[in-house]
């Protein structure tokens, strides 16, 4: 339905349209053949993942020099709508992998600790996770008890991380290869001073608690508790000075919450396609169902709000800077905005398709699930409000 498309906004340059149809053939020859299987089973698909290094997907954002496709926020948003008009479960490891863990590196980490993990995390032969929250702590993330001391020329890290996605990587509750760790290295001023470490699959004390399992939605993406317990690691893979790591902390939560805003695109525009075909070709009392101004209204709404999301997206990918200042308020409107727009299509796709949108043969279920993971995960709902609240009264509006 390319009609639907105001292709100047969605690709900006050749290159973007290149990658946009490179990223639909995969997802239409690798992905969409197995989502269904996946989700049902709740199975990370590995084998699929590491293919994506070959479209140079895995270190999308990171310099070529360092093994990397150097691209921008837009490619970012690109990727991530295309992964999750088919199978979002599978597209959140994405996320996790290349904005959470690779991304953060590329910006913030060393020449030498860059030269040491991107090639790699890019190529994937690793595979990458962040760990910020932890049982206790989500969305007050600074209150993090997670401490790492350190001791002659090792740091020692106590603590427990939950809900990882990609902090086991099969089932039988390995740990990914590389996690990007927040803990605590001391308080000022009754604030926590974070440090963020590089932790590697068999460091010492370095475990997986337990893989969450029953998952509502982004059944086909792995979620893991990770416990430090008196884990001993190289003081050089302390990344940056110790305590200064909450500016980019949050900073990198910006480009995740483009990318989960491009996720909920992704997810609205495949429901709007499934229900507007769906209520053209179904007849009901000798008439197609799009006929009816009830099923006229869910899928009218639905797409007004699918495409006033979609100019905010990319509006603020465009903008968005990877390594300068950033903007924090907009990667916190585009998802708070898309998220439950997206939650909504999918509840109405399901409508319009009555009991076939029930069941997951026609895709609907899945995708509304899997929506509802946006308005949690990179963010609550509540916390967006919060947060744009705050900056427009610093900005003075
Ligand atoms: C599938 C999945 C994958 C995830 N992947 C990762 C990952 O890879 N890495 C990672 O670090 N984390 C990950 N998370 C964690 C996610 O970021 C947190 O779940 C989220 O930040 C919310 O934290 P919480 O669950 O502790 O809820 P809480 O922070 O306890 O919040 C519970 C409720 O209280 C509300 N609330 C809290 N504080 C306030 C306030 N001040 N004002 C108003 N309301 C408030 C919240 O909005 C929410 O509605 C994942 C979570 C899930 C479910």
């Amino acid at each position: 339905m390319t009609e639907w498309k105001n292709f100047d906004l969605l690709n900006p340059t050749d290159e973007h349209k290149m990658l946009r149809d490179m990223v639909k053939s995969f997802v239409e020859a690798e992905v969409e053949p197995q989502a269904h299987e996946y989700n049902r089973k709740e199975k990370f698909n590995l084998p699929l993942f590491k293919k994506l290094s070959d479209l140079g997907l895995l270190g999308i954002t990171v310099p070529e020099e360092y093994g990397g496709a150097g691209l921008d926020a837009v490619a970012v948003v690109i990727a991530h709508e295309e992964l999750s008009a088919s199978d979002p479960g599978f597209c959140l490891a994405y996320l996790a992998h290349t904005l959470l863990a690779v991304n953060n590196l590329a910006v913030n980490g060393s020449d030498a600790q860059k030269k040491q993990y991107l090639p790699g995390l890019s190529n994937g032969s690793l595979i990458g996770a962040m760990a910020m929250s932890e049982p206790d702590y989500g969305t007050d993330a600074l209150g993090m008890t997670t401490t790492a001391v350190k001791k002659g020329d090792r740091y020692i890290i106590n603590g427990r991380k939950m809900w990882i996605t990609n902090g086991a990587i099969d089932d039988n509750k390995t740990a990914c290869d590389f996690v990007w760790l927040y803990a605590k290295t001391g308080e000022k001023n009754g604030r926590a001073l974070i440090s963020t470490f590089m932790i590697e699959k068999g460091d010492k004390g370095f475990y997986v608690g337990q893989k969450i399992t029953n998952k509502l939605g982004m059944r086909a993406s792995n979620t893991a508790e990770l416990v430090f317990e008196n884990c001993e690691i190289p003081a050089d893979r302390l990344v940056g000075n110790e305590g200064d790591s909450t500016h980019h902390m949050m900073r990198n939560l910006e480009i995740e919450r483009v990318g989960l805003a491009a996720m909920a695109l992704g997810i609205a525009r495949r429901s709007l396609e499934i229900m507007n075909k769906y209520a053209t070709e179904r007849h009901s009392f000798g008439k197609p169902l799009n006929a009816y101004g009830q099923i006229q209204k869910y899928i009218a709404d639905s797409y007004a709000e699918y495409k006033a999301s979609e100019a905010y997206v990319y509006d603020t990918a465009r903008r968005l800077n990877l390594t300068k200042e950033g903007n924090r308020l907009d990667s916190d409107g585009v998802k708070l905005v898309s998220t439950t727009m997206s939650k909504n299509v999918a509840d109405r796709a399901i409508q319009v398709l009555g009991g076939y949108g029930y069941v997951g043969e026609y895709v609907v279920e899945r995708l509304w699930r899997d929506s509802k993971l946006l308005e949690i995960g990179g963010g609550t709902l509540e916390a967006h409000q919060k947060n744009i609240t705050r900056d427009l009264a610093k900005a003075g509006l």
